[in-house]
Parts: C-alpha cells; sequence; structure tokens
C-alpha cells in the first residue's frame, strides 16, 4: 500500500503574526509539491492570519495544541470547536516538551486524541523516548506502551487516519539526528504495534513520521525508508530550508 507523504512544520513558540504571513510568502513557490500532504502547525495567535494566508495553496494548517472541553471557564486555553472554525486541521499531541514542560500525561493525551477524532481534527500523535531510556535498552517498550496508553477506546476507522511522529527527545533541537535505520527500527515497531492493537490494514494505513533535528540534509534518506511517511520539523520548519525537505 502506498501512503501519502505527509512533511509537517512545527514552529513552537517562534513567529509573531507579521512574522508568520512573512514567512509563508518566503515559503509558498519552495514547498509546492501535489504528491505531498503539506502542513504548518503555528501558535495559536498565528491560525487565522496564517489559515488566510495559505488560502489557494497546498499547504494545511494544524494547531500545536488544544483542550479538551468545547467551552467554558478554562482560562487561557484554546477549543477545537475554535480550531475548526478558522480552519485547523491537523493538531500536535503528546509532544515531548508539552509532556515534558507542562507536565501532560498519557492519561489527558489519550483524552486529546478521542477529542480531537470527535471533532473533526487529524491528531499528529507525538511518541518518544529519552537519551536515558535509549541507553538503558529499554525504549521500545516505553514506545508501545506510549502507543498503547495514548489510543486507549481509539476505534480502528479512527486509527487510519493517525499521523503518528516518532521524536526521540535526544534528537528534538539537538542537531543529534537518529540514523536512518534507529528512525526505521522505530518506525516499524510502531507499525507492528498498530496491527497487534487493531490489523494489518490500520497499520498499513496509519502514516508514521520521523521527527528530530530532520533538515535538508539528512530528509532523503530518512524519508526513503520504508516505515516512514513523513516528517515532522522544528528548526527545519522556519527557514527555506523546508521547501527542500518538503521535495527530498
Ligand atoms: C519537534 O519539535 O517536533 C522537532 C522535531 O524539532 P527539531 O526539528 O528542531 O528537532
Amino acid at each position: 500500500m502506498s501512503r501519502r507523504r505527509i512533511i509537517a512544520g512545527n514552529w513552537k513558540m517562534n513567529k509573531t503574526p507579521s512574522e508568520a504571513v512573512e514567512l509563508v510568502a518566503t515559503l509558498k513557490d519552495l514547498v509546492k509539491n501535489d504528491d505531498v500532504d503539506v502542513v504548518y502547525c503555528v501558535p495559536a495567535i498565528d491560525i487565522v492570519p496564517v489559515a488566510e494566508a495559505v488560502k489557494g495553496t497546498n499547504v494545511h494548517v494544524g494547531a500545536e495544541n488544544f483542550y479538551i472541553e468545547d467551552k467554558g471557564a478554562f482560562t487561557g486555553e484554546i477549543s477545537a470547536p475554535m480550531l475548526k472554525d478558522a480552519g485547523v486541521e491537523y493538531i500536535i499531541i503528546g509532544h515531548s516538551e508539552r509532556r515534558d514542560i507542562f507536565g501532560e500525561n498519557d492519561i489527558l493525551i489519550n483524552a486529546k486524541v478521542k477529542k480531537a477524532f470527535a471533532s473533526g481534527l487529524k491528531p499528529i500523535l507525538c511518541c518518544g523516548e529519552s537519551l536515558a531510556l535509549r541507553k538503558a535498552g529499554t525504549y521500545v517498550e516505553w514506545i508501545k506502551r506510549q502507543i498503547k496508553w495514548d489510543l486507549t477506546d481509539v476505534a480502528a476507522d479512527q486509527v487510519k487516519d493517525l499521523v503518528i511522529a516518532y521524536e526521540p527527545i535526544w534528537a528534538i533541537g539537538t542537531g543529534e539526528t537518529a540514523t536512518a535505520d534507529q528512525a526505521e527500527e522505530v518506525c516499524g515497531i510502531i507499525r507492528k504495534t498498530i496491527a497487534d492493537l487493531y490489523d494489518d490494514a490500520t497499520a498499513e494505513a496509519v502514516r508514521i513520521q520521523y521527527g528530530g533535528s530532520m533538515n535538508a540534509g539528512n530528509a532523503a534518506e530518512l524519508l526513503a525508508k520504508p516505515n516512514i511517511d513523513g516528517g515532522l520539523i522544528g528548526g527545519a520548519s522556519l527557514k527555506p530550508d523546508f521547501g527542500q525537505i518538503v521535495n527530498a
């Protein structure tokens, strides 16, 4: 089965609204590729201007975070209906920065995955191990457990539309990339885990990205691997290099 490639930028807490519109204009011609889903996951305040700026292009808009209730007394939060109304299609869930800095656990992450699907948003579910777990050799068990917890009570027909990003924490923003073989090993294990939890057809349909210092120089080798269907890109998504990754 051939899965459609998906290259998503995670802008994190970068770019004011006017800078965001400038970046969209800079990247516009560089990211043209009808064979790839291109997504900009942007800070909440940039969503409306970016959605406007990408109109008529091949770029989809994603968000970096949301809360599981539709509305109410949740000061500072943003809801799935708000994101949908603003034109958001994808939502990053379970990024290691949200797990580590903001204390999000697998119970909340699982609730977010379920809420995203119920609201018509496509989750980009992140998983990945710390350097300590990699060195201890227990990373495979860790990743399997994360996937199992985060997908509790999520149906197979929803998982077919899921994107999973394998992001080893030791490779995020460090300039240290997993080798293509290391990334492929874990992406293959993630696919096998989905097959065990659901079935082979679901595992074949789910798209799995690698994330962690992916750049214009290493993208082609990573993306050539059979179980790597795309990338989640932090630092390099803010530069013209992003166009080279889309077209790698
Ligand atoms: C990320 O934060 O999802 C990421 C992969 O960052 P970077 O590409 O900068 O390592």
